[in-house]
């Protein structure tokens, strides 16, 4: 009986002692004889498995969903809603000045040579619902059709352009109409020069599209980067992207991209202004935690 009791004890340093992770959350494991059999315990960050109490593990906050799908939840921070008000009190432009972006029939959009839109506020991690439409009136090509960009802490880009690409059976009987060939790392939906989207699930130009972006900041450690960005990208409902982002999105000649730069914990989102009448519906916000 002695021996097992010994036995048992070893097993139980052993678990305790090799279920600590410094990268992940902090396992521990024991048992106790219980009418002669074990009955195991184990604790994730020091709460037990299965506790009841709420002093020792919170209910998660109650939380009221949208009516329709994309509506923002109640504890959404209500970037551009349709109004003139949420427009100004939420939007400027890149130096926090008046932006020349209009709002018409309830969505805004950049005029000639506007610039980029950036919020007021600023944010790091996040998850952030955005709806777009590219123009119904096709022109330009590639680069050049459709453009713009949603741009996580101002400089991350989410990519916007007009990708709506018929599919092959319809192609095999006539003209893609709607084909516009460019780059697959430039496509909608592309974490922009870094990362092309998993498949291409774009609607037509002219229709309205969503973006609910999952972003995880990246983490700097005496000004270098220690922890690189996250992005899980929805688009349209579809999962397009789940990437930790290897460096920058910024345009650096017609084959290469920025590199990560020190930059604060928290800074503006930015939609781009790339010529094209891109527009922007329904924006919505929920900073989380960096969690990691
Ligand atoms: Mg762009």
């Amino acid at each position: 009986m002695m021996k097992n009791w010994i036995a048992f004890l070893i097993v139980v340093i052993a678990l305790c002692c090799g279920a600590v992770n410094n990268d992940g959350p902090v396992i521990k494991e024991w048992s106790k004889i219980v009418d002669e059999k074990p009955v195991y315990y184990m604790t994730i960050d020091g709460v037990m498995v299965h506790e009841k109490d709420p002093a020792k593990q919170p209910y998660p906050l109650v939380v009221r969903p949208g009516e329709k799908c994309g509506d923002a939840p109640s504890d959404a921070f209500v970037l551009f809603d349709g109004s003139e008000e949420s427009f100004k009190n939420n939007w400027t432009d890149v130096r926090g000045k008046n932006t020349k972006w209009i709002i018409k029939d309830g969505v805004m959009q950049p005029t000639k040579h506007s610039g980029y839109i950036q919020s007021e506020k600023s944010f790091g991690s996040c998850q952030l619902h955005v709806e777009f439409r590219t123009p119904a009136n096709i022109r330009g090509r590639g680069q050049g059709r459709g453009n713009s960009g949603v741009f996580l802490m101002g400089q991350y880009e989410v990519q916007i352009l007009d990708s709506y690409q018929i599919d092959d059976k319809l192609n095999e009987q006539g003209k893609a109409i709607y084909d516009n060939p460019t780059y697959p790392d430039g496509l909608a939906g592309a974490l922009y020069g870094r990362k092309k989207p998993e498949v291409n699930v774009c609607r037509k130009p002219g229709k309205w599209q969503s973006y609910d972006i999952t972003f995880y900041r990246p983490i700097f450690k005496d000004g270098k980067i220690d922890k690189k960005a996250i992005f899980i990208v929805y688009q349209n409902g579809v999962l397009i992207q789940f990437e930790e982002l290897i460096g920058g999105t910024g345009w650096r000649g017609p084959h290469s991209i920025s590199n990560y730069r020190y930059h604060d914990d928290k800074l503006p989102i930015k939609f781009q202004d790339h010529g094209n009448p891109v527009c922007f519906r329904n924006v919505w916000i929920r900073p989380i935690k960096d969690n990691r």
